[in-house]
C-alpha cells in the first residue's frame, strides 16, 4: 500500500456563522485532510503536535479511522494550536477572530521512520518552517502537495517561497491566489505562482467549484450546490485531503489523474460544510460518496446536437 505523510495542524476551533456558534471544538488542517483522505486505499501518517490539553478521544479517534498518529508530538505542559473565526452571511468569506499558535510556535516536526519513504506528502496548513522540516525528512517523495493561507503569506513570506520553489501541486483559495501574485485574473494568478514552482496550480473558489491549472491546459470542478451550507470551516483542507489521498491510493500522477483527484476533493469539501467542525467528516460512508459523485457527473454532463 502507498503512504501518505500529512503534515498540519491538529486543533481547537470556535466557530460562528449565522447558524449558531460553538465553543472549542476539533479542527485543524491535518485533522480535515486525515479525515478526507482516510477514505482511500493508502497509509496516512499524520505529523503534528498539540497540547496536554487536547482530549485523548480526538487522537483515538484519528486512530480509529485507520491514521498513524506516532507523528503527533504530545507537548504535556503546553497548549493546543487555537483558531477562531466568525462567518459573514454569504458564508463564502470569514474574519479570523483569534490564532493561538501555543505549541506550534517551536514545533520541530519529526516524521516516523515507517513513514520516511512515503510516495505522496501533503503538506497542510502550517508554518512553512515546519513544511520544510517535513520535506527534508521525506525524500523518496515523488508528489508534494502544498495548501497555505493568508496568514502565513503575511507572516513568513520568505520562507514560504521556498516551500513552494520546492513542490509540485499548490493549492490555494482565490483570494490568496490574487495575493501571492498580485493577479487580479485567476488565469494570470496561475501562471505566476506557476512560475514560482509547482508544476500544477488549484485554485479554490468556495462554493463556486476549483480550477486546476497545468502549463496551457486547464479543469474546472464545480462545487455542489448545496441547500444548507452550515459551516464551511475545512472545507479546503478537505478538498485537498481528498485530492492527495486518491493521488496517493491511485500512483498517477498525471493531469488526467489530478482531473479526478480534484472531483474527489470537491465531492468530500461538499460534506465537510454540512455540520460544524469535523462532525460530518466523521460519519460519511462510502455509499453516501458514490453516491454523490454520480451527482457530480449529473451536473456538468449534457449533450449537445449542432
Ligand atoms: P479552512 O477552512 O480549510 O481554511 O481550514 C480551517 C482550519 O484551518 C481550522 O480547523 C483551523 O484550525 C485551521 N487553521 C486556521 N488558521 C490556521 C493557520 N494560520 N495555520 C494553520 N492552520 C490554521
Amino acid at each position: 500500500m502507498s503512504k501518505l505523510v500529512v503534515v498540519g495542524t491538529v486543533a481547537f476551533d470556535a466557530i460562528e456563522t449565522p447558524f449558531g456558534k460553538t465553543d472549542k471544538i476539533l479542527g485543524g488542517a491535518a485533522t480535515f485532510i486525515g479525515l478526507s483522505a482516510s477514505h482511500f486505499n493508502t497509509e496516512i501518517g499524520l505529523v503534528s503536535v498539540v497540547g496536554g490539553d487536547f482530549p485523548q478521544e480526538y487522537l483515538d479517534m484519528l486512530t480509529s479511522r485507520g491514521m498513524n498518529i506516532d507523528g503527533i508530538e504530545v507537548v504535556k505542559e503546553g497548549k493546543t494550536f487555537f483558531w477562531s473565526g466568525k462567518y459573514h452571511n454569504d458564508m463564502n468569506t470569514r474574519d479570523t477572530l483569534v490564532t493561538e499558535l501555543n505549541v506550534l510556535a517551536d514545533f520541530n516536526p519529526v516524521v516516523p521512520e515507517s513513514f520516511r519513504d512515503a510516495e505522496v506528502v501533503m503538506l497542510g496548513n502550517l508554518h512553512p518552517a515546519v513544511q520544510l522540516g517535513v520535506m527534508e525528512q521525506t525524500p523518496a517523495a515523488k508528489l508534494i502537495v502544498l495548501d497555505t493561507m493568508n496568514f502565513w503569506m503575511d507572516s513568513a513570506l520568505d520562507l514560504l517561497h521556498q516551500v513552494i520553489a520546492k513542490v509540485d501541486v499548490i493549492t490555494i483559495n482565490d483570494e490568496e491566489a490574487r495575493q501571492l501574485s498580485g493577479e487580479y485574473s485567476l488565469v494570470a494568478a496561475a501562471r505566476k505562482i506557476h512560475a514560482m514552482g509547482p508544476k500544477y496550480v488549484v485554485i479554490k473558489k468556495g462554493e463556486h467549484g476549483a480550477l486546476l491549472f497545468h502549463e496551457e491546459h486547464m479543469f474546472f470542478a464545480p462545487a455542489l450546490p448545496l441547500e444548507k451550507v452550515f459551516d464551511p470551516t475545512g472545507a479546503g483542507d478537505t478538498f485537498a485531503g481528498g485530492f492527495a489521498g486518491f493521488l496517493a491510493a491511485s500512483g498517477d500522477y498525471s493531469f488526467e489523474n489530478m482531473k479526478r483527484a480534484i472531483i474527489y476533493g470537491s465531492n468530500f469539501a461538499s460534506f465537510a460544510v454540512e455540520k460544524f467542525g469535523t462532525e460530518r467528516m466523521q460519519t460519511i460512508t462510502n455509499e453516501q460518496i458514490d453516491a454523490r459523485l454520480e451527482q457530480f457527473k449529473a451536473l456538468t454532463k449534457f449533450e449537445i446536437n449542432n
